[in-house]
């Protein structure tokens, strides 16, 4: 399937509501539109859907704003950008809503509904009683201006309510999910703007799809069925001439679900985007599984960078099946961009999750250590955060070194005594402080000499000097902790007697 567009003019948006914290399902839908414009030097809009402001939050909104930044998707339009069709908040727009349900009401393609939320239930009730289907049933489509007068003399508030056109199915066909047809008479007249004047997503959203010229429309499945209404109100906005250019495609991206085959949910902690910048993971291994959550570079291919994803991004090649969060292939794949930074990129990044996410103040001498210590973790973590755990007891300063309470109960019991006393004593008699020359002591005190094992031997010596079971290469990180700290530390190891 081709998409037939001509690379200038594709215009595409991502236009989340700013509620709660930025979710993964929605970084997939940013990252498919931005891919789909920058593959076809198109324009990638940023627009935020702020009109509903008992939901929306400020803070939301930084949080979005964030994301994006962070993942790397830049805009060509929106917020803090600008561009032709300013604001790009939709909260200040709402002048443009207002003329266009007032030409939608003019023209006849929409009216004023006064029914009364009671009212409306009462005829809920009596058509689920009588079987008939629901939604609207159209009492105030054809008022004659004798009731119109009368309700507005009794003071009756009013809803704007959308016509939709009799007897007609909606068709289209989807990027993604090919051939999709409603049936007329499936999808009753809605309301466009609530009595208090709040326009709704039902009407600002097409609106906007239409001033800002958006030419694809890539969205989540959740929103395929309020696809006949959008149809129905771009040909009205098109007679009304308040959409000049033609309806925009629309591809409907998968589901994503989570565990136990569930729609992954807001609710569901892996869905928070934000947390994987907290927990250290790369940006680039992020948006690379957000990508595999629907496409897919090549059969045998699962690594990819950004570029990579927008020089081949194909919509039709987007799967229509659900996609499932596998958050253990997350993790992995970012360990896989951990290893394949370069020495001094992965130096970089720890030095800025440090200041950014934990807040630890980065002088000299920690920058220092973080430099010496980072090839022992590089290849042993999934996350930068886990590395900044393994480097803690390097960076701490020694009288807020603390051993895992747990790793000390396990490692550094009353048979651990005589194996941290010996190994003191070799190492405090040591010409030298190496890694070569602290194996060859500890080896020779502690194998040779007590008639350990390896992991009897050690063990122990590791948590009391790194703090924990999980820790870079045991001589190497005695080495660069130096003599006299690892010395004191096996001497204060919190031993237990049981
Ligand atoms: N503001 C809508 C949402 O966040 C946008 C839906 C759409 O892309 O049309 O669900
Ligand atoms: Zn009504």
């Amino acid at each position: 399937m081709s998409t037939a567009t001509s690379p200038s003019t594709v215009r595409v948006r991502f236009c989340p509501s700013p509620t709660g914290n930025p979710h993964v399902g929605m970084a997939r839908t940013a990252l498919f539109n931005w891919a789909f414009a920058r593959h076809h030097g198109g324009t990638f809009v940023f627009r935020i859907e702020d009109t509903d402001s008992q939901r929306d939050s400020e803070e939301s909104y930084e949080q979005l704003v964030d994301a994006l930044g962070w993942l790397g998707l830049d805009w060509d339009e929106g917020p803090g950008v600008g561009g032709p069709f300013a604001p790009y908040r939709q909260s200040e727009r709402l002048d443009r809503y207002r003329d266009a349900a007032d030409r939608l009401v003019e023209s006849g393609h929409a009216y004023r509904c006064y029914c009364t939320p009671d009212e409306l239930e009462r005829r809920r009730e009596a058509d689920r009683a009588a079987h008939r289907p629901p939604g609207y049933d159209g009492h105030c489509r054809d008022l004659s201006s004798e009731q119109v007068d009368g309700y507005e003399s009794d003071g009756r508030p009013s809803v704007v309510r959308f016509r939709m056109p009799e007897g007609e199915s909606f068709s289209w066909h989807d990027l993604v999910r090919g051939d999709v047809t409603f049936p007329a008479g499936e999808v009753r007249d809605y309301v466009l703007v609530r009595a208090n004047g709040d326009p709704l997503y039902t009407l600002v959203n097409p609106v906007d799809d239409a001033l800002m010229q958006i030419t694809h429309v890539l969205r989540g499945e959740d929103l395929l069925s309020s696809t006949p209404r959008q149809l129905a109100l771009w040909a009205a906005l098109r007679e009304t001439g308040i959409a000049e250019g033609p309806i925009p495609a629309f591809g409907h991206l998968p589901y994503v679900m989570g565990e136990g085959n569930k729609k992954l949910s807001k609710r569901d902690p892996q869905s928070n985007l934000l947390m994987y910048r907290e927990l250290g993971y790369l940006s680039e291994g992020m948006t690379n599984y957000l990508a595999l959550l629907g496409w897919a570079i090549s059969e045998d291919r699962d690594r990819f960078s950004l570029q990579e994803m927008a020089d081949a991004f194909d919509i039709g090649r987007v799967n229509a099946s659900p996609a499932r969060f596998d958050f253990k292939k997350c993790t992995a794949l970012n360990a896989d961009w951990i290893r394949l930074l370069d020495g001094d990129d992965f130096v970089a990044r720890l030095l800025s999750f440090l200041s950014e996410e934990r807040g630890v103040g980065m002088d000299q001498m920690r920058q220092g250590i973080v430099r010496d210590a980072a090839p022992l973790v590089q290849e042993r973590v999934e996350t930068l955060g886990q590395a900044v755990d393994m480097l803690t007891f390097l960076l701490v300063p020694e009288a807020e070194f603390e051993v895992d309470p747990e790793d000390a109960a396990k490692m550094l019991t009353a048979d651990s005594r005589p194996v941290l006393v010996a190994a003191r004593q070799a190492l405090e008699s040591l010409d030298g402080w190496s890694t070569e020359a602290i194996e060859a002591a500890l080896r020779t005190a502690l194998i040779d000499g007590l008639g350990l094992k390896p992991r009897v031997a050690f063990g122990p010596v590791r948590v009391a000097v790194c703090g924990r079971r999980v820790s870079p290469p045991l001589f190497e990180s005695m080495e660069l902790l130096g003599r006299e700290r690892a010395l004191g530390r096996l001497a204060a190891a919190p031993v237990t007697d049981r």
